[in-house]
């Protein structure tokens, strides 16, 4: 069996567009995780949102409301939703990779208790110490469960046989990473937060809790990688989903 790769949308962000970078009065930000379906076991690319933000007194999703940041999470698009949409067990997930610690990367670690989480270790660290956690907004109570824990320092092959990569693309957060996955046919950047719109690549503005120089000089690394037939796909494009969505969200 070969590799298989889908994007999964849980759930959108509707904010300020100068919040999130880009031009214009309000943007709707999907925000995806990924599945990889890898014959060594089933993996994740983040994996969304806590499941108890559907309610919309959920005590974070109520924080982020006071800062105009509204959570929609529609009952079926719940990680343990989409994955059953895609007719995969979340209880046979086996590795939860997670770019970083934010709420809509790490949120859906819950439903995933028998995955080992993959992160780098300087995010993990940056998890657990107070003043850091608090500057860049990485809520415990989302992460710390208990899960078996890898943590990888740098580029790291994932299944030894270069088919998925973790690229560490320090600066949105302390050890925030990206992922590469090769297919037979196809060769994909996973930018997560690295990069959050395609407009960005030229933009450059990047939020504002970020350590921008470390994330031009981490952009600057993922846009060296491209080859010729390399899709990027961006941390929460619009465009990339909805309608024409850049990866698969079926089985075929
Ligand atoms: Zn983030």
């Amino acid at each position: 069996m070969a590799l298989k790769l889908y994007g999964c949308v849980c759930g959108h962000l509707d904010s300020a567009a100068a919040s999130m970078g880009v031009a214009g009065e309000r943007v709707r930000a999907p925000m995806p995780f990924y599945v990889i379906d890898h014959p060594k076991g089933l993996t994740l690319f983040d994996c969304g949102l806590h499941e108890g933000m559907t309610d919309p007194d959920e005590r974070y999703r109520r924080l982020l409301a006071k800062q105009d940041m509204n959570v929609e999470l529609p009952p079926d698009e719940t990680p343990a939703a989409r994955m059953e949409a895609l007719d995969f067990d979340p209880a046979a997930v086996k590795q939860v990779v997670l770019s970083h610690l934010h709420f809509d990367h790490a949120g859906g670690l819950h439903r995933f208790p028998n995955a080992t989480v993959v992160v780098q270790k300087r995010e993990w660290e940056a998890g657990f110490d107070d003043e850091v956690a608090a500057r860049y907004g990485l809520p415990k109570a989302y992460f710390d469960l208990g899960h078996k824990v890898k943590t990888i320092d740098g580029e790291h092959d994932l299944f030894g046989d270069g088919s998925v990569t973790c690229l560490p693309s320090y600066g949105h957060t302390p050890g925030h990473q990206s992922l590469r996955v090769r297919t037979e046919d196809s060769d994909h950047i996973l930018t997560s937060d690295a990069c959050y719109f395609c407009d960005v690549v030229r933009s450059r503005s990047f939020p504002a809790f970020a350590d921008k120089a470390a994330m031009n000089q981490a952009l600057d690394g993922l846009l060296g990688l491209m080859e010729p037939d390399t899709v990027m796909v961006f941390g929460h494009d619009p465009d990339q989903w909805g309608d024409a969505p850049v990866l698969p969200t079926r089985r075929a």
